[in-house]
């Protein structure tokens, strides 16, 4: 590590104490920027990271609301407003007990990357709030967004942050937040992205992140003349993003094995066919059940519930070609990511955001197999919600497959510039290094043309 990321990892850490994964996300970044700063010193003395580093807008805030019973509840609300050097403050809100401030700054952080990427006019930010929406009612869901939207609505707006899902907040959160802030400006705009259809959503954006892990994962196979066809994959989670990159995978032929919750995993050898897909859907979306119920209606499948004394996850340790993290940070460490390359993983594709510990990485990188960070790999979520700005500020909405083409074209760019700029710093290969680099230096220049700000 060289001296100039020592001492501003050490002056991160003095300045945010007690986030770790904030640390840990701006070192990756930081180590990768060493290339640059050597060639670009311009870089370094307009002190550019260190303004990335810092958000330009922190929000915290009271969301106090009342259940069904008349009980009293009280929880955190957060929005990380990060840069906003090449367009309007854009990233999702997540709703989960384990959301810490350090949290949404690592994943604001990130996000100021993967915009970047995706070719489009968004700035970074993040958002969400320590609610926990598992096993509640929908009115107590409703309720709870109320009071959140009740404080954010001042903050976003169409042009200035446009909020959309991440986990625990889907298109049912994302309508009753809408429904507040639409009451309370008394104005329809995009100010939300991952919308219902019929008030101002996109087709694809359900599927964009899935799909687009799918693409990216197709484009790395590709460097090497493979497909995914015939490939067995892996796949963790089973929300959003697991579900619509498992839907993609079988339309290429490929056989998924795996799909787990925070309790454990299903292990099917047969592989989770599009019925069985559809079965999960309605499990997971509809009735909001377990996916250890997939073994009981499923007789051919194994499930494994999670054991927190072991030191690997042993989804990660099956037979397998591809692996696709799709649920949440730091769960591939350095052992899953052994175990991972040795049963003949090629290609990790990360629909998660952060989903591999720095251990994790370096297996990957030292074993030279194709793997795709999550600030390239998953950033077509975020690209199609850029695209349905678009559809909003027109008021024309695209048909399905305009927005798929585009899409897979954006995911072929962004793969593309990876490849570009590893080459270009001298790391062949490494996406990591490709992705942190293609992503800075786009918002980097801006912020130089824009002035110290
Ligand atoms: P989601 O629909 O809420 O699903 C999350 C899945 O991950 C669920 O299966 C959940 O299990 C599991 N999970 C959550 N926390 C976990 C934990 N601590 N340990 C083990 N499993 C856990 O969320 P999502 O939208 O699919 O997001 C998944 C990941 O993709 C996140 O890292 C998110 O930041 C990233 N991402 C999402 C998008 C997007 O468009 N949605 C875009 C880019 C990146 P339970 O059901 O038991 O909670």
């Amino acid at each position: 590590m060289s001296e100039y990321v020592k001492d501003l990892i050490a002056e991160v850490r003095g300045k945010n104490p007690a986030e770790p994964e904030f640390h840990q996300a701006v070192q990756e970044v930081a180590e990768s920027l060493a290339l640059v700063f050597e060639r670009h010193p311009e870089y370094r003395a307009a002190r550019i990271l260190e303004r990335i580093i810092e958000p330009e807008r922190l929000i915290m805030f009271r969301v106090p609301w009342v259940d069904e019973q008349g009980d009293i509840h009280v929880n955190r609300g957060y929005r990380i407003e990060m840069n906003s050097a090449i367009g309007p403050y854009k990233g999702g809100l997540r709703f989960h007990p384990s959301v810490t401030l350090g949290i949404l700054k690592f994943l604001a952080f990130e996000q100021v990357f993967k915009n970047s990427l995706t070719t489009l006019p968004m700035g970074g930010g993040k958002g969400g709030s320590d609610f926990d929406p598992k096993g509640k009612s929908d009115l107590k869901i409703m309720r709870f967004c109320q009071a959140f939207m009740s404080e954010l609505f001042r903050h976003i707006g169409p042009d200035t942050d446009v909020p959309a899902g991440d986990i625990g907040v889907g298109g049912r959160e994302i309508g009753y937040l809408f429904g507040q802030y639409k009451k309370l400006r008394n104005e329809f705009t995009g100010v939300l992205t991952g919308k219902g259809l019929n008030w101002g959503g996109s087709l694809i954006r359900p599927e964009a992140t899935g799909y687009g892990a799918v693409y990216f994962a197709g484009e790395m196979l590709g460097t090497r003349g493979k497909t995914l066809e015939q490939k067995v994959c892996l796949v963790s989670g089973s929300g959003n993003v697991a579900q619509y990159t498992i839907e993609k995978l079988n339309q290429l032929g490929g056989k998924v094995v795996t799909v787990s919750d925070s309790n454990g995993y299903i292990y099917d050898g047969e592989g989770i066919s599009p019925e069985k897909l559809s079965y999960v859907m309605e499990l997971k979306n509809v009735r909001r059940g377990r996916i250890q119920e997939y073994a009981t209606k499923y007789k051919n499948a194994v499930y494994t519930a999670l054991d927190g004394k072991l030191d690997y996850n042993p989804l990660w340790d099956h037979k397998a070609d591809c692996a696709f993290p799709s649920a949440t940070q730091n769960e591939i460490t350095g052992k899953d990511a052994a175990n991972l390359v040795r049963n003949g993983v090629i290609c990790v594709s990360e629909g998660a955001n952060m989903p591999t510990t720095p251990e994790g990485v370096r297996v990957f990188l030292e074993s030279r197999i194709l793997y795709g960070p999550g600030k390239a790999a998953n950033a077509g979520g975020v690209a199609v919600s850029g695209l349905e700005m678009s559809q909003n500020s027109m008021r024309l909405p695209w048909l399905r497959d305009e927005v798929d083409n585009r899409l897979r074209l954006i995911m072929k760019s962004i793969h593309h510039t990876c490849v570009e700029m590893a080459d270009r710093f001298g790391t062949p290969g490494n996406y990591v290094n490709g992705a942190n680099i293609g992503g800075f230096l786009k918002v980097a220049d801006a912020m130089m043309d824009q002035g110290v700000v």
